[in-house]
């Protein structure tokens, strides 16, 4: 059945008086207002005014999930030292509360990217391949049974839901948060999935995946949808559903779509793809998704997924690596910025660790990472070496010789393999905003789902 709009939710579900009536519940009121004063600085949510169980002022509640697909611990180490040295900091390296999460799934302690998104998404482990049921499905032979994510959840309560994403809009970790499906492969269904999905806005590519008559069906649902970044910031409101396809296939890397934009515009026809000029980023997507979000006026549910940082890790090419990571981190950014942390949520993580990326020692701080190091007193048949390897993928075989291999720098890895494997270490999970000192110690990744759950139940009021 498709989706019908949920029209204005009634503010009143999420707004409730506050029945403080006493002195001493006048005092502890103002101690509420004061820690939350100094609470709001740093993200960190003000403590709940009321015990639990007895009611209080609820507030419209909503989040953002990031999902750095392939991002493992190495890539956050390797993207902060690229870019701001050893002491330097990213965004989620400042977000104040942090746990480790494990990402095996139904049938191999190596997730793929189905099975961790519709653990995080829905909050139960599959098998790899699958996206939106439970571990009963074979992959690609027979279904298990159907999972609801978060996102249809949140959905069904009248909170506006967005999914953005640097892949295809069908690809594995978006298509968890609409999709049921035995066959992550199967973009062309997912497709037609996301179009019944009823989700407020969906960005990313994939655009060969919706054939005209699904895109007629879309409009006639109340899609509209938009192929460039001109057009996208040019839809003011989600009155309408928002189809964003801003590529045949996966939107370019980042690098690319900056350097097609500093081309001058007479050679964009010849030397640039024109399409790579009008691409939105990450950034700029979820800029987009986050200000027409709140100014829906309604509590949401957003999933931002950058998730070409993963296929940077298959190749090995660690620039890209790290420009795909800041782009992802730039986008931490803006939410936060925007966001209240006294009724939002933000979590960030990967779905797994891709290629196993190292940072080997002991080079120089004034050489950097992207250096080889020799060690003066090492052994004589040791190196020099890369200060940045792999442990699996094509690496530099092709290229030979020292770094820079060029613009996507690819790095020695040491299993030779066409594309590099996933690997199965623990990855972040961070954490800001309202709720977030849930996320501490070792979690499963299908707490994410519990996590965001019992945030956005509180939505509603109801305890
Ligand atoms: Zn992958």
């Amino acid at each position: 059945m498709r989706d019908r709009r949920t029209t204005g939710a009634d503010p009143a579900r999420y707004v409730r008086a506050s029945n403080v009536t006493t002195r001493a519940g006048a005092v502890l009121l103002t101690a509420v207002l004061v820690a939350t004063t100094l609470c709001v600085a740093d993200g960190r949510a003000p403590a709940r005014s009321t015990p639990a169980g007895r009611g209080g002022p609820a507030t419209a509640r909503s989040a953002v999930l990031f999902i750095g697909d392939g991002m493992g611990p190495a890539y956050v180490t390797v993207t902060r030292v690229a870019r701001g040295g050893s002491r330097g900091s990213l965004r989620m390296d400042r977000l104040p509360y942090t746990a480790l999460s494990k990402t095996y799934s139904a049938d191999s302690p190596v997730t793929d990217s189905a099975a961790a998104a519709t653990a995080m998404a829905c909050g139960q482990k599959t098998v790899n391949g699958v996206l939106g049921e439970d571990a009963s499905a074979v992959y690609g032979k027979q279904d298990g049974a159907r999972l609801e994510s978060i996102a249809l959840w949140a959905k069904k309560r009248g909170m506006r839901v967005g999914l953005v994403t640097t892949t295809t809009v069908t690809h594995a970790t978006p298509a968890a948060f609409y999709a049921t499906e035995k066959d992550r492969e199967n973009e062309a269904g997912i497709a037609r999935q996301a179009v019944a999905s009823g989700i407020d806005l969906l960005l990313g590519g994939g655009r060969k995946y919706f054939p005209d008559d699904l895109r007629t069906m879309a409009r006639k649902d109340g899609w509209t949808i938009v192929e460039t970044g001109q057009d996208l910031a040019a839809v003011a409101s989600l009155d309408r559903h928002v189809l964003g396809l801003f590529a045949e296939g996966h939107l370019p890397y980042q690098e690319k779509i900056e350097v097609a934009r500093k081309q001058p515009a007479a050679d964009a026809a010849g030397s640039a793809p024109a399409g790579e000029r009008g691409t939105p980023t990450l950034p700029e997507m979820t800029r987009w998704a986050v200000e027409r979000l709140k100014g829906s006026g309604q509590p949401f549910f957003l999933m931002v997924e950058g998730g070409r940082i993963d296929h940077a890790g298959h190749a090995n090419w660690a620039r890209t690596l790290v420009d795909e990571t800041a782009a992802f981190d730039e986008a931490i950014g803006i939410a936060v910025d925007r966001l209240d942390p006294k009724t939002t949520l933000v979590l960030v993580t990967a779905d797994h660790e891709t290629g196993g990326l190292a940072l080997n020692g002991y080079p120089d701080e004034k050489d950097g990472i992207w250096s080889t190091y020799h060690d003066p007193q090492g052994d004589k048949e040791d190196g020099p070496y890369s200060v940045l390897s792999f442990m699996s993928g094509p690496g530099t075989t092709r290229q030979g010789g020292q770094p820079p291999h060029g613009p996507e720098d690819p790095r020695p890895s040491g299993i030779p393999l066409a594309s590099a494997a996933h690997t199965g270490v623990d990855v972040a999970l961070y954490a800001w905003g309202a709720g977030a000192e849930r996320v501490h110690g070792t979690l499963d990744n299908t707490e994410v789902y519990r996590i965001l759950r019992e945030h956005l139940e509180n939505a509603s009021g109801a305890r």
